[in-house]
């Protein structure tokens, strides 16, 4: 089996107290039946305490109860979970205790990120030379998991290898960050040219696309409907729809002029930019690509992390300098919402958003 990871995976660190945000929040967390066999032997009064912060979701299951303010019931004033600062990380549910790490497995193949709703992800992933990956191979040759088709599997692996090499070439020598992902969307329309003719073996043999495509017109309007598109999703806190819908309004309003002005002031201000967005590009195809072999819906995964990308650029400009809480925000409220994300990945395979990037 293949194990792979960022390379920067084993930097993190989680800031606890001082988080800037806190993933104690909003979440209902999901216990399994030996997080609840740990708990009713925990020490006084911390048993009785965890008993109190206990609900039933609407599916039935035991979570932590969260608060008015969307904090969890455990959370203590510090910023520290209880749990955790009484009694021990290694009683922390399955769920607290690998957050923010996500581990996606195909039976010959584990995939752990590390996701940037976590502020301290975000930041790694942000300040990171380039999007790299670690692998390694235990030398057992297993097949995918029964449902996982290995030529489609085979076929997403290389042609993903492809786009993380793209997005990996210094800056202005395979074009702008921009060319890339257009070569992105035209790399995947013809990968789902074959994924839809259940051509999966030529897939992998498929090049990427040999001309750069043409740079659209420099205008603000594309990125206006995608805010106004992401801002119809059901938030996890009411500030997103807010922010998305003022910052659409705010790009309206610019004139062309003003509008090519804030984005050369934003990419002179900080000549990192293209390298942020790279590797915000790469770690999104790194995370969804390969789930295309669920649902066979490749383009509409390569036109989120081109949207992705896109939004929070676009944000940026108006909040230069804080990359880190606008990724994490983003990742939030529509990277860990499933339904959300299915919805946005389906409209997106049915808008062509070339003119976006
Ligand atoms: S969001 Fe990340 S850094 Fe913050 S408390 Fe959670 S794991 Fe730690």
């Amino acid at each position: 089996m293949i194990v792979r990871r960022p390379d920067y995976y084993m930097d993190f660190h989680c800031l606890g107290g001082s988080c800037p945000d806190t993933c104690c929040r909003d979440w209902s967390v999901v216990l399994d039946g030996d997080a609840m066999a740990d708990y009713a032997g925990a020490p006084s009064p911390l048993r009785e305490r965890i008993a109190q912060a206990l609900a039933t979701d609407e599916d039935g299951d035991v979570c932590f109860r969260l608060g008015d303010d969307g904090l969890c019931a455990l959370l203590a004033p510090d910023g520290l979970c209880t749990i955790q600062r009484d009694w021990g990380e290694a009683h922390l549910c399955g769920h607290c205790a690998a957050y923010p790490r996500f581990t996606e497995e195909y039976g010959c193949l584990s995939e752990t990120a590390l996701a940037i709703s976590c502020p301290e992800a975000a930041r790694l992933l942000l300040e990171a030379p380039r999007f790299a990956l670690i692998e390694a191979d235990d030398g057992q040759d297993q097949p995918p998991f029964d449902g996982v088709d290995p030529e489609l599997l085979h076929g997403l692996e290389q042609s993903r290898a492809q786009i993380l090499a793209l997005l990996d070439a210094g800056e202005g020598t395979k074009g702008t960050i921009w060319e890339k992902l257009r070569i992105v969307l035209a790399y995947a329309l013809d990968l789902q040219g074959c994924i839809d003719m259940g051509r999966y073996d030529r897939m992998a043999s498929l090049p990427l696309p040999p001309t750069r495509c043409p740079d659209p017109s420099r205008r603000q309007y594309p990125a206006v409907r995608l805010l106004e598109l992401l801002a119809g999703s059901d938030p996890l806190r009411r500030d997103w729809p807010e922010l998305l819908r003022e910052r659409a309004k705010q790009l309206s309003a610019l004139s062309p002029a003003d509008y090519i002005a804030l984005r050369a002031g934003y990419e002179q201000a900080d000549p990192r930019w293209e390298r942020q967005l790279a590797n915000l590009a790469g770690y999104l195809v790194f995370r969804h690509w390969h789930k295309a072999v669920n649902d066979d819906t490749l383009y509409g995964r390569a036109a989120f992390v081109c949207a992705a990308c896109a939004a929070l650029y676009h944000l940026c400009l108006f909040q230069p300098g804080e990359e880190v809480h606008l990724w994490s925000r983003f990742s939030r409220e529509i990277e860990h919402d499933e339904d959300e994300l299915d919805e946005l990945i389906w409209a997106l395979d049915r808008w062509i958003p070339f003119d976006l990037i």
